[in-house]
């Protein structure tokens, strides 16, 4: 490829791509078990999502209760509508106290019980004795910046230890060579313009979700999914991505999430009567009933013309009667959102809220060691060599249709060090090199010398707002098979105008023009799968809700999704079997149930 584009070459045990709570856990933990850790992030560690996550982190440690981890599970299944794999649940609700534990080791300020416990509040779905006891307190949480505290920690633990972090690089793509083996990745330094090979035995997949391929969302403007982006440009399947998670209550217009701890600390969601509608439609948890249906419950009031406001198309959320030592000590970050982007005091005022794009529970299909796989052959879970994801970018699968509130800091960190002691396990350190062919980097380059001089007619932006739009209006809350089907012909005529995009800036220092062209990039594959993956599954199941399926259907349907794109934007569809076994005997499969709360 052109000298224009000069490389230079780092060579590492591991590479992680991503310094979220997933990436910050894995390189931390590769680099004490020995292994020469490079951590790349395109921003600096401390400013990814993970940051604002607010409600919590679960862990069944029984501080303020009965507790069980295998309640936990019970709980995360039945939270994932029967599309989790059962072994990957059991795993992480195990593993979920000793890794809390350890944060709180690590220095993280969790709030306190009276007594010095770490202090768990109710949340979303959690129960006890297996569904039928009453609703459990498992969510730790550090008031209501949880993640905050939970990132910095893990950042301290990561310069504790040996590992070289490249800050403000962007990740481009994968470099696999011929037999499929994955053997590291090409970034661009953004403040020199440089470009960076880093070859790796293992390289991990740890950039977070794709939430920005929608107009109204809780994540950050940097979740633009890139590590998918890259995985379905490696020509591999990304898993489940129809299934988004809306969360009840994002600011009305503003989108910023109020924490569903708020609900767990008492707050209520009120319509346009005044009336605390989940007492209809979840009689015994109410308000805490799981993130899918408290979305759909609020869709279907406001479209029954009980929303309020001067169009009728949002909710309340009441916590006036919290009383202000309780809003102080455990929701003060609120009190502050709302009152700076829905201009409502909380002590006097309920927040306007609405149901907002909040995370992705599809991704890059993995096994519970972190490890990515595919369909090869009869093998539906076929190991891909060198290649793992882990966090919001990993499809494992613990949430299958529908996440549970405060389950993913806990798959972060769970999966984090899975994936550091699987590699401790499988790799050598100082293990030579493999000889990489001489254009490994040919396709990467070309495409970024495509993009960096692409002088089409439409800008960045404008593609990016009729994606997000599309996706908003056509991949909703409720969906049926006309409006996916119209959605779909829409996205794929918006990701082929991606051919006429116009990038106005050459330069490759800060470039933040191309920069964002490469993650629309990356938005609009996963966008298309994720639409077409919503077409092509008629049940409802989880946050996919078909009105034209309004049942869920395990016959035909108990199985993940694996959607391809090829490079001229032809999808492709194919199935793997749910894990519907444990892995121990500690505890049995929860056969599937009719899911009511
Ligand atoms: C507002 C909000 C509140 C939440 N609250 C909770 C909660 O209370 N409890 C809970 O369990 N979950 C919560 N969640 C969900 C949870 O916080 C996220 O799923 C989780 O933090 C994702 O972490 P991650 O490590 O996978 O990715 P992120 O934290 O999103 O980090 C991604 C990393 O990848 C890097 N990266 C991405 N692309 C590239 C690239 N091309 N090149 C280089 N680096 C790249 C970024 O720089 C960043 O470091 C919340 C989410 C939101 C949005």
């Amino acid at each position: 490829m052109p000298a224009a584009y000069p490389i230079q070459e780092h060579t590492f045990d591991m590479v992680v791509v991503g310094a979220g709570g997933a990436g910050l856990r894995a390189t931390f933990g590769l680099a004490q078990k020995g292994l020469k850790t490079a951590c790349i992030t395109k921003v600096f560690p401390t400013r990814s999502h993970t940051v604002a996550a607010q409600g919590g982190v679960a862990a069944a440690l029984a501080n303020m209760g009965e507790d069980d981890w295998r309640y936990h599970f019970f709980d995360t299944v039945k939270g994932s509508d029967w599309l989790g794999d059962q072994d990957a649940i059991e795993y992480m609700c195990r593993e979920a106290i000793p890794a809390i534990v350890e944060l709180e080791h690590y220095g993280v300020p969790f709030s306190r019980t009276e007594d010095g416990r770490i202090y768990q509040r109710p949340f979303g779905g959690m129960t006890t004795r297996f569904g039928e006891g009453p609703p459990a307190q498992r969510t730790c949480a550090a008031a209501d910046r949880t993640g905050h505290a939970i990132l910095h920690t893990l950042y301290q633990q990561s310069l504790a230890h040996d590992a070289q972090f490249f800050i403000e690089y962007f990740a481009l793509d994968l470099i696999m060579d011929a037999d499929g083996v994955c053997r590291g990745v090409l970034a661009l330094d953004m403040a020199s313009g440089t470009l960076h090979l880093f070859r790796a035995h293992g390289t991990v997949l740890a950039t977070g979700g794709y939430g920005r391929a929608y107009f109204s969302a809780t994540s950050a403007h940097t979740c633009t999914g890139d590590g998918g982006g890259m995985v379905l440009r490696a020509g591999l399947g990304m898993q489940d991505m129809e299934f988004v998670q809306f969360h009840p209550t994002g600011i009305y217009g503003a989108g910023c999430l109020i924490t569903e701890g708020v609900r767990g600390e008492g707050g209520i969601l009120r319509n346009s009567n005044g009336e605390r509608f989940m007492e209809r439609y979840a009689p015994s948890v109410k308000d805490l009933a799981p993130r899918d249906m408290v979305s759909r419950a609020m869709t279907m009031e406001i479209r029954e013309g009980r929303g309020v406001g001067e169009h009728h198309d949002h909710i309340l959320l009441d916590l006036t009667h919290l009383g202000p030592e309780v809003i102080h000590e455990k929701l003060p970050g609120i009190a502050e959102s709302a009152r700076i982007f829905a201009g409502v005091d909380v002590e006097k005022q309920p927040i306007p809220v609405i149901p907002t794009v909040h995370y992705n529970m599809g991704g890059i299909p993995t096994n519970f060691h972190g490890e990515v796989v595919q369909l090869r052959g009869d093998d539906p879970d076929a190991v891909v060599p060198g290649l793992y994801a882990i966090g919001e970018a990993a499809c494992v699968s613990v949430h299958g249709a529908n996440r549970l509130g405060s389950n993913s800091l806990l798959d972060l960190v769970v999966f984090g060090r899975a994936v550091a002691n699987r590699c401790a396990e499988t790799i050598r350190s100082d293990a030579p090199h493999a000889p990489l062919p001489a254009d490994a980097c040919d396709k990467a380059l070309s495409r970024l010398d495509a993009l960096r001089n692409a002088d089409g007619g439409t800008p960045t932006s404008v593609i990016r707002d009729r994606m997000q739009r599309t996706m908003q209006a056509d991949a909703a809350v409720f969906r049926t098979g006309e409006t996916l089907a119209d959605g779909v012909r829409k996205m794929r005529d918006i990701h082929a105008s991606f051919a006429d995009v116009r990038v106005s800036d050459r330069s490759l220092v800060w470039n933040s023009d191309l920069i964002e062209t490469f993650e629309l990039a990356n938005l609009l594959d996963q966008a298309l799968v994720t639409i077409v993956s919503a077409e092509n599954r008629t049940e409802s199941r989880g946050a996919h809700a078909r009105e034209d399926f309004p049942e869920r259907d395990d016959a035909n349907w108990m199985k993940h999704t694996l959607c391809w794109i090829d490079d001229a934007g032809n999808t492709r569809i194919d199935y793997r079997p749910v894990h519907a076994y444990t892995l121990t005997n500690d505890v049995a499969p929860v056969p599937p149930k009719k899911r009511v709360y």
